[in-house]
Protein backbone atom coordinates (compact mmCIF):
# COMPACT_ATOMS: atom_id res chain seq x y z
CA UNK A 1 0.00 0.00 0.00
CA UNK A 2 1.45 3.19 -0.92
CA UNK A 3 1.49 5.70 2.17
CA UNK A 4 3.05 9.43 1.79
CA UNK A 5 3.89 9.87 5.73
CA UNK A 6 4.92 13.67 4.65
CA UNK A 7 0.89 14.00 4.44
CA UNK A 8 -1.66 14.86 7.82
CA UNK A 9 -3.24 11.57 8.88
CA UNK A 10 -6.35 13.24 7.04
CA UNK A 11 -4.94 13.46 3.90
CA UNK A 12 -3.25 9.80 4.10
CA UNK A 13 -6.75 8.09 4.79
CA UNK A 14 -8.76 10.37 1.91
CA UNK A 15 -5.11 8.70 -0.08
CA UNK A 16 -5.70 5.19 1.06
CA UNK A 17 -9.90 5.30 0.26
CA UNK A 18 -9.32 6.48 -2.92
CA UNK A 19 -6.26 3.78 -3.49
CA UNK A 20 -9.50 1.69 -2.47
CA UNK A 21 -11.88 2.73 -4.63
CA UNK A 22 -9.52 2.82 -7.23
CA UNK A 23 -8.94 -1.11 -6.63
CA UNK A 24 -12.54 -2.17 -6.76
CA UNK A 25 -12.18 -4.16 -9.98
CA UNK A 26 -9.48 -5.96 -8.33
CA UNK A 27 -11.58 -6.84 -5.06
CA UNK A 28 -14.45 -9.51 -4.07
CA UNK A 29 -18.07 -8.12 -2.71
CA UNK A 30 -17.15 -5.17 -4.30
CA UNK A 31 -18.38 -4.00 -8.12
CA UNK A 32 -17.87 0.19 -8.11
CA UNK A 33 -16.77 2.35 -5.71
CA UNK A 34 -19.99 3.09 -4.04
CA UNK A 35 -19.77 -0.61 -2.31
CA UNK A 36 -17.07 0.80 -0.37
CA UNK A 37 -17.46 1.32 3.26
CA UNK A 38 -15.43 3.87 4.39
CA UNK A 39 -13.88 3.73 8.37
CA UNK A 40 -15.30 6.78 10.20
CA UNK A 41 -14.21 9.05 12.91
CA UNK A 42 -11.34 11.34 13.79
CA UNK A 43 -8.25 10.27 12.93
CA UNK A 44 -6.92 10.91 16.13
CA UNK A 45 -9.17 8.87 17.83
CA UNK A 46 -7.63 7.06 21.09
CA UNK A 47 -9.87 4.09 20.53
CA UNK A 48 -10.58 2.40 17.02
CA UNK A 49 -13.39 -0.22 16.58
CA UNK A 50 -13.39 -3.16 13.99
CA UNK A 51 -16.07 -4.88 13.19
CA UNK A 52 -16.85 -7.85 10.42
CA UNK A 53 -18.73 -6.13 7.45
CA UNK A 54 -21.26 -3.85 6.26
CA UNK A 55 -24.99 -4.70 5.90
CA UNK A 56 -27.79 -3.39 4.58
CA UNK A 57 -28.25 -0.07 5.80
CA UNK A 58 -24.15 0.35 6.16
CA UNK A 59 -23.60 -0.41 2.13
CA UNK A 60 -27.04 1.81 1.56
CA UNK A 61 -26.02 4.75 4.10
CA UNK A 62 -21.74 4.19 2.95
CA UNK A 63 -21.34 4.10 7.04
CA UNK A 64 -20.19 1.44 9.75
CA UNK A 65 -22.55 0.63 11.87
CA UNK A 66 -25.80 2.32 11.65
CA UNK A 67 -28.22 -0.68 11.09
CA UNK A 68 -29.86 -2.12 13.98
CA UNK A 69 -26.57 -3.98 15.64
CA UNK A 70 -24.79 -0.59 14.94
CA UNK A 71 -27.41 1.22 16.85
CA UNK A 72 -27.24 -0.58 19.58
CA UNK A 73 -23.37 -0.45 19.68
CA UNK A 74 -23.39 3.27 19.61
CA UNK A 75 -26.43 3.36 22.39
CA UNK A 76 -24.01 2.03 24.59
CA UNK A 77 -20.79 3.80 23.63
CA UNK A 78 -23.30 6.89 24.40
CA UNK A 79 -24.90 4.86 27.88
CA UNK A 80 -21.18 5.50 28.61
CA UNK A 81 -20.91 8.72 27.92
CA UNK A 82 -18.63 7.52 25.32
CA UNK A 83 -19.02 9.72 22.20
CA UNK A 84 -19.56 7.72 19.00
CA UNK A 85 -18.34 10.58 17.15
CA UNK A 86 -15.17 10.28 19.05
CA UNK A 87 -13.67 6.90 18.18
CA UNK A 88 -13.01 5.42 15.31
CA UNK A 89 -15.44 2.66 13.61
CA UNK A 90 -14.19 -0.01 11.00
CA UNK A 91 -14.84 -3.24 9.27
CA UNK A 92 -12.29 -5.86 7.93
CA UNK A 93 -14.12 -6.00 4.89
CA UNK A 94 -15.44 -3.45 3.53
CA UNK A 95 -18.26 -4.25 1.09
CA UNK A 96 -21.48 -6.01 1.69
CA UNK A 97 -21.41 -9.71 1.59
CA UNK A 98 -24.47 -11.01 -0.20
CA UNK A 99 -27.29 -11.96 2.31
CA UNK A 100 -25.05 -10.93 5.35
CA UNK A 101 -23.17 -13.68 4.85
CA UNK A 102 -19.99 -14.47 6.72
CA UNK A 103 -16.75 -13.00 4.94
CA UNK A 104 -14.57 -15.69 3.23
CA UNK A 105 -10.50 -16.05 4.03
CA UNK A 106 -10.20 -14.66 0.46
CA UNK A 107 -12.24 -11.62 0.74
CA UNK A 108 -10.78 -11.17 4.57
CA UNK A 109 -7.01 -11.18 2.30
CA UNK A 110 -8.45 -9.10 -0.17
CA UNK A 111 -9.28 -6.20 2.46
CA UNK A 112 -6.50 -6.85 4.83
CA UNK A 113 -3.75 -4.47 3.50
CA UNK A 114 -5.88 -1.63 3.38
CA UNK A 115 -7.36 -2.50 7.03
CA UNK A 116 -3.75 -2.49 7.88
CA UNK A 117 -2.71 0.99 5.94
CA UNK A 118 -6.10 2.25 8.03
CA UNK A 119 -4.46 1.40 11.70
CA UNK A 120 -0.88 2.02 11.00
CA UNK A 121 -2.43 5.70 10.29
CA UNK A 122 -4.64 6.08 12.63
CA UNK A 123 -2.51 4.48 15.18
CA UNK A 124 -5.15 4.16 18.14
CA UNK A 125 -3.97 3.76 21.85
CA UNK A 126 -6.44 0.80 21.80
CA UNK A 127 -8.29 -1.29 19.15
CA UNK A 128 -11.42 -2.82 20.17
CA UNK A 129 -12.21 -5.91 18.26
CA UNK A 130 -16.32 -6.34 16.97
CA UNK A 131 -16.65 -9.96 16.58
CA UNK A 132 -14.89 -13.41 15.80
CA UNK A 133 -13.66 -11.80 12.41
CA UNK A 134 -11.48 -8.78 13.73
CA UNK A 135 -10.40 -10.87 17.22
CA UNK A 136 -9.12 -13.62 14.95
CA UNK A 137 -6.63 -11.07 13.12
CA UNK A 138 -4.68 -10.41 16.41
CA UNK A 139 -5.97 -13.22 18.54
CA UNK A 140 -5.95 -16.92 16.39
CA UNK A 141 -6.45 -19.62 18.38
CA UNK A 142 -8.91 -18.06 20.72
CA UNK A 143 -12.40 -18.33 21.48
CA UNK A 144 -14.33 -15.02 21.94
CA UNK A 145 -16.62 -17.05 25.18
CA UNK A 146 -13.09 -17.16 27.17
CA UNK A 147 -11.26 -13.92 26.54
CA UNK A 148 -13.83 -11.21 25.61
CA UNK A 149 -13.25 -7.88 27.62
CA UNK A 150 -9.92 -9.19 28.60
CA UNK A 151 -6.99 -6.93 27.64
CA UNK A 152 -4.60 -8.47 25.32
CA UNK A 153 -0.66 -7.11 24.66
CA UNK A 154 0.20 -8.61 21.45
CA UNK A 155 2.72 -7.56 18.64
CA UNK A 156 1.30 -6.94 15.48
CA UNK A 157 3.58 -5.19 12.63
CA UNK A 158 6.36 -4.73 14.53
CA UNK A 159 4.76 -2.88 17.27
CA UNK A 160 3.15 -3.56 20.75
CA UNK A 161 -0.44 -3.18 20.39
CA UNK A 162 -3.22 -3.39 22.56
CA UNK A 163 -6.56 -5.31 21.51
CA UNK A 164 -9.85 -5.63 23.61
CA UNK A 165 -12.17 -8.57 22.19
CA UNK A 166 -15.39 -7.92 22.75
CA UNK A 167 -18.80 -9.73 21.12
CA UNK A 168 -20.40 -8.36 18.07
CA UNK A 169 -22.91 -6.20 18.50
CA UNK A 170 -25.55 -8.93 16.77
CA UNK A 171 -24.48 -11.55 19.04
CA UNK A 172 -25.69 -9.24 22.07
CA UNK A 173 -29.16 -8.67 20.32
CA UNK A 174 -29.70 -12.37 19.62
CA UNK A 175 -29.19 -13.34 23.30
CA UNK A 176 -29.61 -11.89 26.99
CA UNK A 177 -26.40 -13.07 28.71
CA UNK A 178 -24.02 -12.22 25.44
CA UNK A 179 -26.21 -8.77 25.84
CA UNK A 180 -25.25 -8.47 29.77
CA UNK A 181 -21.28 -8.66 28.64
CA UNK A 182 -21.52 -7.09 25.86
CA UNK A 183 -22.56 -3.64 28.21
CA UNK A 184 -20.15 -4.86 30.74
CA UNK A 185 -17.59 -4.95 28.55
CA UNK A 186 -17.77 -1.75 27.35
CA UNK A 187 -17.80 -0.16 30.78
CA UNK A 188 -14.20 -1.42 30.72
CA UNK A 189 -13.15 1.15 28.37
CA UNK A 190 -12.26 4.43 29.89
CA UNK A 191 -9.95 2.60 32.17
CA UNK A 192 -8.09 0.17 29.91
CA UNK A 193 -7.26 3.69 27.75
CA UNK A 194 -6.18 5.36 30.92
CA UNK A 195 -4.38 2.40 31.93
CA UNK A 196 -2.67 2.09 28.78
CA UNK A 197 -1.76 5.34 28.65
CA UNK A 198 -0.02 5.34 31.82
CA UNK A 199 1.83 2.56 30.96
CA UNK A 200 3.24 4.68 28.14
CA UNK A 201 3.92 7.17 29.55
CA UNK A 202 6.24 5.57 31.85
CA UNK A 203 8.02 3.85 28.76
CA UNK A 204 8.41 7.17 27.44
CA UNK A 205 9.78 8.40 31.20
CA UNK A 206 12.32 5.43 31.59
CA UNK A 207 13.63 6.38 27.80
CA UNK A 208 14.28 9.76 28.53
CA UNK A 209 15.99 8.59 31.98
CA UNK A 210 17.87 6.22 29.96
CA UNK A 211 19.18 8.76 27.44
CA UNK A 212 20.27 11.35 29.95
CA UNK A 213 22.21 8.86 31.66
CA UNK A 214 24.01 7.37 28.54
N1 LIG B 1 -21.79 -5.39 11.37
C1 LIG B 1 -20.47 -5.17 11.18
O1 LIG B 1 -19.63 -6.00 11.51
N2 LIG B 1 -20.12 -4.02 10.64
C2 LIG B 1 -20.97 -3.07 10.30
O2 LIG B 1 -20.55 -2.03 9.82
C3 LIG B 1 -22.34 -3.33 10.51
C4 LIG B 1 -22.73 -4.51 11.05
Amino acid sequence: MAMDSNLSKQDQLQDLYQQLENDVANLPLAKKAVDIVPGEGPVTAEVMFIGEAPGYHEAVQRRPFVGRSGQFFRQTLNDLNIDDQGVYISNVVKARPPDNRDPTPAELAAYKPYLDAEIKIINPVLIITLGRFSMAKFLPEVRISQVHGRLHKVRWNGAITFILPMYHPAAGLRSTNVKQAFIADFAKIPKAVAWIKSQQAELKFAATIKEALL
